[in-house]
C-alpha cells in the first residue's frame, strides 16, 4: 500500500479545511426553534410533547410498532436484555467486534458475555460460523439453550450493524429459532439502514437505537428501544420511567424501574433531527460513492461496500487494508491525522478487556484479522455537500 497516494485519494474528495472530523452533527433545520420552544415554556425535562414526537416519527420511520426514547443507547440495550428475561448467570451471544457498550449492557443485568466472530462481506456477526459453533456446544432442554461447556443457560443474541452495515439477518433468525434464542438487534449505529427493504432494528424482539453526538441523528445524548411487540413496549416505557403507576398525585410504583427516560430538551433535537434524515442519507450515500471512485485501483486498500441484500447509511465509512498491509495501519492513522484527517481504527476486541477476557468465545479469525484492517475515514452527511472536489 502506498500511503501517500491513500491520503491524497482521502483528500481529494474533502473540502480544504484545517480539521474535518469522523462524524459531525448537523443543525440545520428546526433544530433552534424548537430547543427554544422548551425554553421558552419551561418543559425542558422529564414531561413534554417533543418525548412522545419522537417516539411517533422514529416507529414511523423504522416501521417498529413502539419506539420508546431513553437516555442513551446503552440504556436502551441494558433494558432489551432485561425484558427478554435475561438473568443474572446467562450468556449472551455477540461480535467480539463492536462497542464496549454491547458488552457492558450484558454485564449490567449480571449476565457473561460470549464472543462470536464476525464476518468479512458485512463486519458483523457470522451466522453460519455460529450455527456450527452452537452444534458444538449448545444443548436444548426443555425449550431452552444451555452451553455445555459453562453449564449455564444462553439467553439471547445481540448482532450489531457496524458502522451501519446490516448484519445477514436471515440465516441468523434461523439459527435463532433453532436454538432458541432471543434477537436483539444493537442498532446504535443503523438509522436509516435497511435490510432485504426492511429497516434495521425490526427483526428481533427488541433493538436499541442510540443518538450519541457522533451517530447519524443526535439528541446530544439518548437511545430508543424498538419493538414490535406492543405489550413490551408498554413494559419498555413503563421500566424507563421509574416504574410510576399513573396517578394525579400519588406517587406509587409498581416495580423497580429506571430513571431511563430522555428529556425534553434532547427529544426536541432529535425531532428537528429526524425531520432531516433522509438528506442526511443522500449526501452520506454520495460522500461513500466518490470515496469508492478515489480509491478503486489503489493497491492494497478498498473501501466497503454494502451486500446486495442491504441498504446501508454509510455511517462511518470504511477501508479496509489487506493483511498485507495492515502492518501500515497505524502509519496511516498518523499521516491522516497529522494533515487533519481525522480518522480511527475499529475497537479493540472484546476478549482483550480485561474485564472481558474470562468471557466464554469462538475462535475469532476474522475479527482479529478486521481488527487489524478497518479504518475509519471522515463521513459526516455535510462532506456530501454540492459537486465535491473530485
Ligand atoms: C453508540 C453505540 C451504542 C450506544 O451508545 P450510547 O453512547 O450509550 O448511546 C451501543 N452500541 C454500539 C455498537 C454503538 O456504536
Amino acid at each position: 500500500m502506498d500511503i501517500d497516494k491513500v491520503v491524497s485519494a482521502i483528500q481529494s474528495v474533502l473540502p480544504e479545511r484545517a480539521f474535518i472530523g469522523l462524524h459531525e452533527p448537523c443543525f440545520a433545520g428546526n433544530e433552534w426553534g424548537y430547543v427554544k420552544e422548551c425554553l421558552d415554556t419551561g418543559w425542558v425535562s422529564s414531561v413534554g410533547k417533543f418525548v412522545d414526537r419522537f417516539e411517533e416519527q422514529l416507529a414511523a420511520y423504522t416501521g417498529a410498532r413502539k419506539a420508546v426514547a431513553v437516555v442513551n443507547g446503552t440504556a436502551a440495550l441494558h433494558v432489551c436484555l432485561l425484558l427478554v428475561g435475561v438473568e443474572r448467570g446467562d450468556e449472551v451471544l455477540m461480535p467480539a467486534l463492536t462497542f464496549i457498550a454491547t458488552a457492558n449492557a450484558v454485564s449490567y443485568c449480571g449476565a457473561v458475555p460470549h464472543f462470536v466472530d464476525s464476518e468479512e462481506a458485512t463486519l458483523g456477526l457470522d451466522p453460519v460460523r455460529l450455527e456450527a459453533y452452537l452444534e458444538g456446544i449448545a444443548e436444548i432442554r426443555s425449550g431452552q439453550c444451555f452451553n455445555k461447556n459453562t453449564g449455564r443457560r444462553i439467553k439471547a443474541v445481540v448482532p450489531m450493524h457496524a458502522f451501519g452495515h446490516p448484519v445477514d439477518l436471515d440465516p441468523l433468525l434461523e439459527v435463532c429459532r433453532r436454538f432458541q434464542l432471543e434477537l436483539i438487534e444493537d442498532a446504535a449505529e443503523s438509522l436509516g439502514s435497511f435490510y432485504k427493504g426492511r429497516h434495521t432494528g425490526n427483526w428481533g424482539r427488541f433493538a436499541a437505537v442510540s443518538f450519541n453526538g457522533n451517530k447519524l441523528v443526535t439528541t446530544g445524548g439518548g437511545g430508543a428501544i424498538l419493538t414490535n411487540d406492543e405489550e413490551l413496549g408498554r413494559l419498555a416505557k413503563h421500566l424507563t420511567t421509574t416504574a410510576k403507576v399513573p396517578h394525579r398525585w400519588n406517587f406509587c410504583h409498581d416495580m423497580i424501574g429506571f430513571n431511563y427516560r430522555m428529556p425534553n430538551i434532547n427529544a426536541a433535537l432529535g425531532c428537528a433531527q429526524l425531520e432531516q434524515l433522509e438528506g442526511f442519507l443522500e449526501k452520506k450515500r454520495i460522500l461513500a460513492e466518490r470515496y469508492r471512485d478515489a480509491l478503486a485501483g489503489l493497491e492494497g486498500v478498498r473501501f466497503f461496500q454494502e451486500q446486495a441484500f442491504a441498504r446501508s447509511n454509510y455511517w462511518l465509512n470504511v477501508l479496509l487494508l489487506d493483511e498485507e498491509s495492515a502492518d501500515q495501519r497505524d502509519a496511516l492513522l498518523a499521516q491522516t491525522n497529522d494533515v487533519g484527517v481525522m480518522t480511527r481504527p475499529a475497537w479493540m476486541l472484546m476478549h482483550k478487556l480485561a474485564m472481558f477476557e474470562q468471557c466464554p468465545r469462538m475462535d475469532l479469525p476474522v475479527a482479529e484479522s478486521l481488527e487489524r484492517r478497518i479504518v475509519n475515514i471522515p463521513s459526516s452527511a455535510f462532506l456530501g455537500d454540492g459537486d465535491g472536489k473530485a
